[in-house]
């Protein structure tokens, strides 16, 4: 079957939309039709060839389509499902059936580097392979091939084209704040770098009724956007700024939980120095280097690093479409939507913090 895809080249660091050959889903497969995909950062990485992604590949992995076909053995969806694809999960592992799929014991095979030449969900251009399955859906294409663990029904009332960017991005901001801080009503709460993923821990934080939601970062556009989505206060973090000081100003004793997106070091130390007394720090970016030890151990800190926001996601995708349905989790405020076709485009916008979460469209 023909597809438009998206392809990236090892050493290229930009898409090629091209006309492939899918190979037929197979009888566990989900053949799903986009209506959109969401571009995360992974994405921009693996093109650059440092996800371990075999190349040439279809990348994307916030999907959202209608189900066009299944296989014999499928029963979780029927055609004519709208579906939401996420992060692929074994759900055969201790810590996939311990209710843990994000930290699957085959997460990286099955999400990055397995590439899966020549199975269902692969694709070829005349006699060149090209590597499908990223995240198991690979939706920078017009199709994709997916299975039951990564295919999430979701209501047909809600803007499907958008809807993918649940799958990902916003469920670790959302899903770190709700689930694995699991911030109290009440609480106080920082928030460091507020792109994609930390905008939506600032909307998790709104709906979990934290008193103090604070958003940190270097863009005073980005400040001002968490505010809309329900920031109550914002630190513009720059060298001369003390911004765990700065925090100090607004929750006196620290704050319960701090949120980092960003991986950096400074912002990392900042985050540690801004909490109180047995505070969580999570992280769901590597940090760039190990923060200074002793405070962890002096006020009963805790580490928490997070993937995808401890998220179930046959759970927690249908409920952040709900909260948004009940206008209580506007995530389209973040979303800017482009044609499939202008895929680079979209990548230079987002680097030039031009826009903050583009979403490609395929035509119907
Ligand atoms: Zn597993
Ligand atoms: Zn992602």
């Amino acid at each position: 079957m023909k597809v438009r895809a998206a392809v990236a080249y090892d050493g290229r660091h930009e898409f090629f939309i091209e006309e492939l050959d899918i190979s037929e889903p197979g009888p566990e497969n989900i053949l799903v039709r986009m209506a959109g995909c969401g571009l995360c950062h992974t994405d921009v990485k693996a093109c650059e060839g440092n996800m371990g992604v075999p190349m040439p590949a279809v990348l994307g992995h916030e999907g959202a389509g209608v189900v066009e076909r299944v296989g014999a053995r499928v029963t979780k969806v029927q055609p004519g499902d709208h579906v939401v694809l996420t992060c692929d999960s074994c759900g055969a592992c201790p810590t996939c059936l311990a209710g843990n799929p994000a930290y699957c014991d085959q997460l990286m095979p099955l999400n990055f580097t397995d590439g899966r030449a020549g199975e269902p969900g692969s694709f070829h251009s005349g006699a060149t392979e090209v590597h499908g399955h990223f995240f198991g859906q690979s939706s920078f294409c017009s199709y994709a091939v997916t299975s039951e663990r990564n295919t999430i029904p979701v209501r047909t009332d809600a803007p499907l084209e958008i809807l993918g960017v649940l799958g990902c991005g916003v469920q670790t901001g959302a899903g770190a704040v709700m689930n694995s801080l699991a911030a109290s009503a009440g609480s106080a709460i920082a928030i460091f770098g507020v792109g994609p993923v930390g905008l939506s821990a600032v909307m998790g934080a709104a709906v979990c009724g934290c008193s103090a939601i604070i958003a940190v970062d270097v863009l005073p556009s980005r400040l001002q956007m968490a505010q809309h989505l329900g920031a109550t206060h914002t630190v513009l973090a720059h060298p001369q700024v003390n911004v765990a000081e700065e925090i100090r100003k607004i929750a006196p004793s620290g704050v319960g939980c701090a949120f980092d997106t960003t991986g950096r070091a400074d912002s990392n130390q900042h985050a540690l120095d801004s909490l109180t007394a047995k505070g969580i720090f999570g992280f769901c970016a590597a940090p760039a280097e190990a923060p200074k030890m002793s405070r962890v151990m002096s006020r009963g800190i805790s580490l928490r690093g997070i993937v995808q926001g401890d998220s179930v996601p046959d759970v927690f995708i249908p409920k952040l479409v709900d909260l948004y349905m009940n206008g209580r989790f506007p995530f389209d405020k973040i979303v800017t939507k482009y044609p499939f076709e202008k895929i680079n485009q979209a990548v230079e916008d987002q680097a030039a913090g031009k826009v903050v979460k583009p979403v490609f469209l395929f035509p119907s």
